[in-house]
């Protein structure tokens, strides 16, 4: 790295995570002059701790499952246990070819790429390894990391955080998931599936709780087939360490035990004694503010990802630091629409969504102007042969477009990509249901229901 002191940057951007990076290619793309400051490893959470890490596991879960129900489709293997090593050892590979390639598209933007911690030292400057970083603009990327419950501690052992689940040396025996959310229900999905006791704990009525109630419901269908254990509308009310393990205890009176807790209660804004508030930053709970544009309320400073308190999702990082690298450069931008953001949540069966749910879209627009329309994937040959469960559910404003499509079922999260062009091209069913889907596929399915809520229902049972 040569720092050239007198080096005025068009952006400089703080983080190499999925925000800041996309900002940083997008900016060097448009031919602005770009410094890139990452402490850790570039890509940040997704690749090294998140997205990509997970989803290996998952994959490997699911191998495990396949392999032990393969008489089931007449194939003869036996299922003989988990080499974590080799797990990690995979997981780890795929990784390291990502991170490889996106060091190399760095490199070839010419992108000035610094390695080490930042501060931000004003409005326009970022302290670096003892040299200042100047930039007409800066952009803050500085990310999340995982939180815990006021008093309960993460000793990384026997309490540990996602982080900590990712390299585990280990199947545990049992272990307790403290939160039903995404990250806590994609855990125990792999963990059930590598043949530890599973129980998730979660305060509120449901497992993934910010999704319509019908895929909720479907998933704890699921999962309580599968034999993973929760306590659902349940407080945590603390944890203790016993001689194998540790005692979590509810304000119900109920005690579980395990080998380890993952506390999965969510991630919280990496900003704390990095400058923001001395550079006038405003925050709320360490979260940047921003408007529609990224826009702090500092005229030089921009902030994406999940610094700031919108989707904490790679692709919202992707697409934030995109807009804020076009608005720089001078390209017209619109904002985002958060309910336009596909989502999906990676567990054995997948639960995938766009758009918003019925009861929002009760609350949107009366009761009576919402419609909603399911297909289950009984009636669907390829799900049939895949031996997945599930349904899609759609929500339409009465006579109008679909506001809300709502998949749960093994593979489910490959159609989210056709149920995004629905949502955002403000499709009406029956332009959808006019749509061949081809035969046979999941996206049948989405089809189908469609042609459901055209009222021309095909391989619908209802
Ligand atoms: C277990 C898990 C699974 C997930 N799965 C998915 C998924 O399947 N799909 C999905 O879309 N999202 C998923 N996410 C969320 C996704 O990882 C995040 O939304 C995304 O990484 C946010 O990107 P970011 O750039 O805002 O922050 P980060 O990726 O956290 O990057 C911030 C970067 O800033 C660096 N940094 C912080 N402070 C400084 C400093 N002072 N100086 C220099 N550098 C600094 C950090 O080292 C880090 O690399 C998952 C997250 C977790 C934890």
């Amino acid at each position: 790295m040569a720092n050239d002191a007198s080096t005025v940057f068009d952006v400089v951007i703080l983080g190499g995570g999925s925000g800041g990076y996309a900002a940083a290619l997008r900016a060097a793309q448009l031919g602005l002059q770009v410094a890139l400051i990452e402490k850790g490893k570039l890509g940040g959470t997704c690749l090294h701790n998140g997205c990509i890490p997970t989803k290996a596991l998952l994959h490997a879960a699911e191998i495990a499952d396949q392999t032990r129900e393969s008489a089931g489709f007449g194939v003869k293997a036996s299922f003989e246990g988990i080499d974590i090593n080799g797990v990690h050892a995979y997981k780890d590979g795929v990784i390291g070819g990502l991170y490889k390639g996106l060091q190399g598209l760095v490199a070839s933007r010419k992108i000035t790429y610094v390695s080490g911690e930042g501060r931000l030292s004003s409005p326009t400057t970022v302290d670096v390894n003892g040299e200042r970083y100047t930039g007409r603009h800066i952009v803050l990327a500085t990310g999340s990391v995982p939180k815990s419950l006021p008093g309960l501690a993460i000793d990384g052992d026997r309490v540990i955080s996602s982080d900590h689940a990712l390299t585990l040396d280990r199947v545990p025996n049992s272990v307790i998931v403290l939160g039903g959310g995404v990250i806590g229900v994609e855990f125990a999905s792999v963990w059930k599936s590598f043949g530890a006791e599973v129980t998730i704990i979660e305060a509120l009525p449901h497992l993934a709780p910010l999704e319509d109630e019908n895929s909720s419901k479907l998933l704890e269908r699921a999962f309580r087939k599968r034999g993973i254990k929760f306590e659902l509308g349940a407080r945590f009310s603390g944890v203790e360490y016993t001689a194998t393990g540790v005692r979590a205890s509810l304000e119900n009176g109920k005690q579980v035990e395990a080998e380890l807790m993952l506390v999965a209660v969510g991630r919280g804004p990496v900003s704390q004694g990095l400058g923001y508030e001395e550079a006038g930053v405003a925050t709320d709970r360490g979260y940047v503010l921003v408007d529609e544009y990224m826009q702090t309320n500092v005229p030089t400073i921009s902030a994406v990802g999940d610094l700031v308190p919108t989707l904490q999702l790679a692709h919202v990082g992707f697409a934030e630091g995109i807009l804020v690298a076009e608005r720089l450069a001078g390209l017209k931008v619109v904002p985002i629409d958060y309910d336009g953001v596909p989502r999906v949540t990676y567990c054995s069966p997948e639960v995938a969504s766009v758009g918003i749910t019925e009861a929002k879209a009760k609350e949107l627009y009366g009761a009576e102007k919402v419609v909603t329309a399911k297909f289950n994937l009984a009636g669907n040959g390829k799900s049939k042969i895949l031996k997945t469960a599930g349904e899609i559910k759609l929500v339409q404003v009465k006579d109008g477009a679909v506001v809300g499509v709502h998949m749960v079922g093994d593979r489910m999260g490959e159609q989210v990509g056709e149920a995004q062009l629905i949502y955002n091209w403000e499709a009406l069913p029956s332009e959808v249901a006019q749509l061949i889907h081809a035969h046979p596929t999941q996206s049948e399915a989405l089809g189908e229901a469609h042609l459901a809520l055209a009222g021309k229902p095909l391989h619908n049972h209802d």
